[in-house]
C-alpha cells in the first residue's frame, strides 16, 4: 500500500514552487492608515499603489458616520439581507446610490467580487453566450466559469474584433437566447478605458446586454465621479448593468450594481452571494452613504486626483518613461521584463516610495511594469520625490 502523505503536504510543495519561481506574494504590512505618507514594514513611505483614489477612507465625515451608525445599530447586521438583516441603512444606501448613478435602481453587495460572482452566473446558462474582453478582471472570469453558457473572447478594447465575434456567434448559433457583453470600464493593469459607446452600439445591433465593471472608474470618471457610464453619456438602455465597488475611490468596502428595476429585482432574488451571505455591517452602509454625500457635495476631490495624475504623467513622459496607454489615475511605468520591474520597485522602495511591480503572469512576460496610482492628497513635494526616485532608478536600469 502506498505510504500515506499528510493531506496538506502538497500545499506546502505548491507554495515552494511559487517561491522558487518568484511568483509568491510577499505581503507588506501597513502599520498606519492608508494615506499618501504611511508606515509600511516599519518604514515611512509615499504610497503609490492604493485604490484609495480620493483618500476617502480617512475622511472625517465618513469615519464619523461609521462610528455613529455602529453605536446606534451595532457591529453587525445580524443576518443575511435576504432573511432578517435588511436594515434601513441598506435600503437607504441602495436608493442613494441609484440617485447618484442616475439609474432607476441599485443593489449593494458585500464586495464587488461578490457582485460579479453573484450576478453574472445568473444572466446566462446553456444556450446563451458571454462575450468578454480578453483582459477582464478575475471576478468576471470566475462569474462566467460558474455557468454552462458558451464563451467568446474579443481582443482587448478592439471593437472590430467584438463585431466579428458577435457575427460569427450568430452565424454559428442563431438560436442564442441571451447574449451579454462583459467588460471592465477601466482596466486595472493599464489604466485604459473600454470603448463603451461603441460596445453599446454593437450590442444594440445584436440585441445583446452590456455589463460594465467600473471598479476603477467610479469616483474618478464622469460627472462628479459618477463613473464610466456618465463619462460616455450613456444610460441604462445602452449599458444595462453597471457594476462597481465601495472599496476603491469610495474608501470603504462593498459592491453594487445599477440598472433598471428588473435588474435589481432579478439580482436580489437570484444572486447566491447576495442571498446566502451576511449583509454588510450598518457602520459600513452608513459610511458608504456618507461617501456618496462627500462626492455629491465636495467636487474638489475628483478635480485634485486628476491634477495630480496629469502632473505625474507629464513629468514621467518628459523624463522619457513609457507610460503605456494610461487614461486615468492608474499610470503604468513600463519596464519590459519582470526582473527590471522588480529591481525598479526595490530601488524606489529604498528611496521611500512604494510602487507595486506587476509581473508575469499578471501581465505578458515583456510587459512588466510598476503600477502607479495617484490620489487626491498626494502633495507636489511627494510627487516630486517619487518622480526623482523613478528618474534615478530608470537611469540605473537603462529605462530612460
Ligand atoms: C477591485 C475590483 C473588483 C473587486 O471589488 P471588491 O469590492 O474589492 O471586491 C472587481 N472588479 C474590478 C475590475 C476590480 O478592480
Amino acid at each position: 500500500m502506498q505510504k500515506k502523505r499528510h493531506p496538506t503536504k502538497y500545499l506546502g510543495e505548491e507554495y515552494q514552487r511559487l517561491v522558487d519561481k518568484s511568483l509568491n506574494w510577499e505581503l507588506k504590512e501597513l502599520q498606519s492608515a492608508s494615506e499618501p505618507l504611511c508606515t509600511i514594514d516599519g518604514k515611512q513611505v509615499i504610497m503609490l499603489c492604493a485604490n484609495n483614489y480620493l483618500n476617502l477612507s480617512t475622511h472625517p465625515k465618513i469615519v464619523n458616520a461609521m462610528i455613529e451608525a455602529t453605536e446606534k445599530y451595532g457591529a453587525g447586521a445580524g443576518s443575511d439581507r435576504s432573511i432578517a438583516g435588511n436594515m434601513t441603512l441598506h435600503e437607504e444606501l441602495d436608493r442613494r446610490l441609484a440617485k447618484f448613478k442616475n439609474a432607476p435602481a441599485s443593489l449593494t453587495f458585500q464586495t464587488g467580487f461578490m457582485a460579479n460572482e453573484g450576478v453574472i452566473p445568473q444572466l446566462c446558462g446553456r444556450g446563451d453566450l458571454f462575450v468578454s474582453d480578453a483582459l477582464n478582471h478575475g471576478s468576471i472570469i470566475d462569474g462566467v466559469r460558474l455557468t454552462h453558457a458558451d464563451r467568446a473572447i474579443f481582443k482587448h478594447k478592439d471593437t472590430e474584433d467584438l463585431a466579428r465575434v458577435m457575427e460569427e456567434a450568430e452565424k454559428h448559433q442563431p438560436s442564442y437566447k441571451h447574449i451579454w457583453i462583459l467588460t471592465d470600464g477601466v482596466f486595472s493593469m493599464d489604466g485604459d478605458l473600454a470603448p463603451l459607446s461603441r460596445i453599446a452600439k454593437i450590442a444594440a445591433e445584436h440585441g445583446a446586454g452590456v455589463y460594465v465593471d467600473d471598479a476603477h472608474g467610479e469616483g474618478v470618471l464622469g460627472d462628479g465621479g459618477r463613473g464610466i457610464v456618465s463619462h460616455f453619456h450613456l444610460n441604462q438602455d445602452q449599458v444595462h448593468i453597471e457594476m462597481g465597488t465601495f472599496s476603491k475611490a469610495f474608501g470603504v468596502i462593498g459592491g453594487h450594481i445599477s440598472g433598471n428595476e428588473d435588474v435589481r429585482n432579478f439580482a436580489y432574488n437570484k444572486s447566491r452571494t447576495w442571498l446566502l451571505s451576511g449583509g454588510v455591517p450598518p457602520g459600513v452602509a452608513a459610511a458608504c452613504i456618507a461617501a456618496i454625500d462627500v462626492l455629491e457635495t465636495e467636487p474638489e476631490h475628483v478635480k485634485k486626483v486628476w491634477e495630480n495624475r496629469d502632473y505625474f504623467l507629464k513629468a514621467m513622459q518628459d523624463l522619457g518613461f513609457d507610460t503605456g496607454n494610461s487614461e486615468t489615475p492608474i499610470v503604468p511605468v513600463m519596464c519590459g521584463d519582470s526582473k527590471k520591474a522588480k529591481e525598479l520597485a526595490e530601488f524606489i522602495w529604498s528611496r521611500g516610495i512604494f510602487g507595486l511591480p506587476i509581473v508575469f503572469p499578471m501581465v505578458a512576460r515583456d510587459k512588466a511594469r510598476i503600477r502607479v496610482q495617484l490620489c487626491t492628497k498626494h502633495t507636489k513635494e511627494q510627487l516630486d520625490k517619487a518622480i526623482h526616485a523613478f528618474e534615478e532608478g530608470g537611469k540605473k536600469l537603462n529605462l530612460i
